[in-house]
């Protein structure tokens, strides 16, 4: 890792809130650790680089992010080797990913060896905040959004980079039961759904909370000029295995580039399991299925690693998939995921990331 450019200044808490977290019982997302990093831009440069203790940022009434909504974050977790290391998984790719989002929303990138130190700093000051249990982890949130105190559609010229850490439980993803979005979009080519930006997740909201009020978990996001290519799944990247063959849909612009996504194509090619990246439509899905064809389903993302789909309703129809006990290839590259972060599984092609 380049080091030259570290000049992070550190304060830390007088007094750590570790002693009041309950490791056993984690609720998602709403415990937070001691320290975050910020990085302010001003004058065309990152500058202060610090980790300070973690608490709020004030904001001014027209800070630009609030009404032209230029804001952008990652998800990433750190995990305990066996050895007692913490490790990060991919930092480089959510560096990446980070400022491919900034460059679309035209943003401020982020220095991608900055970022990876950043990252490391954090987690090795805040180590003792890593759940110990399997499964569980640090979720690490980057983000970054614009300040200038100005109101007007343009590019923002000051920006607010930060990463925050927050102890998640091992997450006990039940299989999901899902609808086929046919009204609304969650992207379109051309439009942000490639970028992680904060407005795509806005615009998720209502779609899903018409499909919980109809009894289903998540929404399965369609595109393509008939609304009936299959893109994603609620916040994951999704996967299809038809008849030994494991599918996933081809990256058009309006697919999240998935880590995880990435990560499992390459561990099925490793093993030699024919995995293809394509467009996929909804009828294909409807013919395996009733070919009894249609072996698994599942999403593919950070925070459940592999969520299998047990139901999937289209318009009339409901498709019902093979129980989890008889799935070969989600469990497989869960195993995979999980093991890779505990030490367990030989790190083949330099993922991790010790800290
Ligand atoms: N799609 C969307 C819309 C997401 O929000 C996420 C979570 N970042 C993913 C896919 C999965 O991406 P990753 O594997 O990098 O977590």
């Amino acid at each position: 890792m380049t080091t030259a450019t570290s000049t992070i200044r550190v304060e830390r808490v007088q007094q750590s809130r570790l002693d009041e977290v309950d490791f056993t019982n984690l609720p998602f997302g709403k415990i937070f650790s001691d320290h975050m990093f910020v990085s302010d831009y001003r004058n065309g440069e990152w500058t202060d680089d610090r980790i300070v203790p973690f608490g709020h940022f004030t904001m001014h009434p027209a800070s630009m992010v609030l009404h032209y909504g230029q804001a952008i974050f990652e998800g990433m977790k750190a995990s305990v080797h066996e050895d007692g290391t913490p490790m990060l998984l991919r930092p480089d790719e959510h560096a990446k990913r980070l400022n491919a989002s900034a460059r679309r929303l035209m943003m401020a990138e982020y220095p991608e060896d900055r970022f990876v130190e950043a990252v490391s700093r954090l987690v090795d000051l805040e180590k003792g905040w890593i759940p110990p249990q399997e499964g569980s982890a640090l979720y690490l949130r980057p983000y970054m959004y614009a300040t200038d105190e100005f109101i007007g559609v343009r590019p923002s010229e000051t920006y607010r980079f930060c990463i925050f850490t927050a102890p998640v439980g091992p997450y006990y993803a039940k299989p999901v039961r899902l609808l086929v979005e046919q009204e609304y979009v969650r992207a379109v080519p051309g439009g942000t759904g490639e970028a992680k930006a904060a407005g795509n997740y806005a615009g998720s909201l209502l779609p899903a909370h018409l499909a919980n009020q109809k009894g289903f978990d998540q929404v399965v996001w369609m595109g393509g000029p008939d609304k009936n290519e299959i893109h994603e799944v609620g916040t994951m990247n999704i996967f299809f295995v038809i008849d030994g063959e494991v599918i996933t849909p081809a990256t058009d612009g309006a697919i999240l580039r998935g880590i995880t996504r990435k990560m499992f194509i390459q561990i099925l090619k490793d093993k030699n399991i024919k995995v293809t990246e394509r467009k996929i439509t909804i009828d294909e899905i409807v013919a395996a299925a009733d070919a009894g064809k249609l072996e698994e389903m599942f999403g593919a993302g950070t925070a459940a690693v592999v969520s299998h789909v047990s139901e999937l309703q289209y318009k009339d129809k409901l498709m019902t998939l093979p129980p989890v006990e008889d799935r070969k290839i989600g469990p497989m590259l869960k195993r995979h995921i999980d093991g890779l972060r505990v030490g367990k599984v030989e790190d083949t092609h330099d993922w991790l990331v010790k800290v």
